[in-house]
């Protein structure tokens, strides 16, 4: 007997044996007589019935998993008008028909929503996947707080998730206070409709990337908000037709010029003041090496003076904001740049969700940083391929993101 041992968590056990051994610890305990109440007639015994032992798994103790053997008491009702033979006694250990003590499935459960996936928390608790993920199923809708009305001001973002059978998932969240707010099995129109139409009443801005069938969702559902076009996906028609051209202008170029070209990509885009010599001296020497590249990449610029100083006039500046967009469109349309030409297109199509960017300072930043953060989830995802659990994992990842949670 070592009674002076002393277990946070414990006080209530007395503890009759521990054993360590080289990968786990096992702590025999039981508890101290004491009177109960008969579950039946609520008369007091303290007549023992029978004993069992009972293997519970515990939280990792002395760094090893730990497994406590617990002796568990039954009582007795004495009395013979009383149709209770025995019952159990009241433990803080665990709840009944169950293996694994309380504090390992608080545990567990809080584990699960940072751990990488299930089998990486399983492999850290001592436990199997599949426990971990029935945990999960089993406390994550409690967990997390549901997204009933959104705010007045929300973004959308398609989000490659790979779950529930579909590539992508829609991500809703709010651009102001940078939450995520929910996430949709799919990225159709009637799927996102029916979700703005259920909880978007008091929605009127709405930040999104260009997709026409998203601007059609946003329009039908909630009768024609503010659309704010992201920044990061309208720059990118621009740099997308870049890369257009430089791709097929290297094709041109002998076998080393055109792998080396495509190596020193980044620089096309970086803003020059960002180059190191090297990408400076590569830059200067492709665009010597193609008038067309050179009128292709000059454009990039105007187009990246113009967004730069949209961005510092601002809202107050509406009507020159447009103006020089307007004269950048004029550069593009006496180049023979057909790669601009075809971008320039699609920014005239969506100018009116452009210029509101700029009157309202709004972007969709968070979702496009979310989409680095989550990948881990995805990779290796056992159990994740099912779009609920997906759906649940990310919410409450974000949802307790700021609360330090590691236990075991
Ligand atoms: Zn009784």
């Amino acid at each position: 007997m070592n009674n002076n041992i002393h277990l946070p968590g414990f006080e209530a056990f007395v503890i009759t044996n521990s054993l360590q051994f080289e990968d786990c610890v096992h702590i025999h305990v039981e508890l101290k007589i004491q009177p109960h109440r008969c579950p039946v007639c609520h008369r007091w015994t303290n007549k023992v019935h029978d004993y069992r032992k009972q293997k519970v798994k515990h939280t990792k103790m002395f760094t090893r998993h730990t497994y406590i053997f617990y002796r568990k008491r039954r009582y007795k009702c004495e009395h013979s008008d009383c149709p209770k033979k025995g019952f159990p006694e009241d433990n803080p250990l665990v709840e009944r028909y169950q293996r694994q003590s309380v504090e390992f499935k608080q545990a567990m459960g809080l584990e699960v929503i940072h751990g990488k996936n299930f089998a990486d928390v399983a492999a850290r608790m001592g436990t199997s996947p599949t426990t971990v993920m029935r945990r999960f199923d089993a406390i994550g809708s409690s967990m997390l707080n549901e997204t009933k009305e959104l705010p007045s001001t929300i973004a959308i973002d398609e989000y490659k998730g790979d779950a529930g059978g579909e590539k992508y998932q829609t991500i809703i969240a709010d651009p102001v206070d940078r939450r995520t707010l929910d996430i949709l099995p799919d990225r159709k129109k009637d799927t996102l409709k029916a979700y703005l139409h259920h909880h978007g009443q008091k929605v009127n801005k709405v930040v999104m990337d260009m997709s026409q069938s998203f601007k059609a969702a946003v329009d039908q559902a909630l009768g024609g908000p503010i659309v704010i076009a992201d920044r990061f996906h309208f720059c990118r028609y621009i740099h997308w037709a870049l890369e257009r051209v430089r791709i097929k202008v290297q094709k041109e170029f002998i076998d080393y010029d055109r792998k080396k070209c495509k190596r020193m990509k980044h620089a096309f885009h970086k803003k020059p003041e960002d180059l190191t010599s090297k990408q400076r001296w590569y830059l200067d020497y492709y665009l010597s090496q193609s008038d067309y590249l050179r009128e292709a990449y000059q454009l990039k610029e105007a187009y990246r003076h113009w967004f730069e100083e949209a961005k510092a006039l601002g809202a107050d500046h509406l009507k020159v904001i447009k103006d020089r967009l307007y004269e950048f469109y004029d550069l593009v349309r006496s180049s023979g740049v057909v790669e601009f030409q075809k971008a320039i297109e699609t920014l005239q199509n969506w100018q009116k969700e452009i210029i509101n960017s700029f009157a309202f300072d709004l972007n969709n930043g968070y979702i496009e940083g979310l989409n680095n953060q989550t990948k881990v989830i995805k990779r290796n995802a056992f159990g994740f391929q099912r779009f609920d659990r997906f759906r649940m994992r990310i919410l409450l990842h974000h949802q307790y993101k700021r609360i330090n949670t590691r236990v075991a």
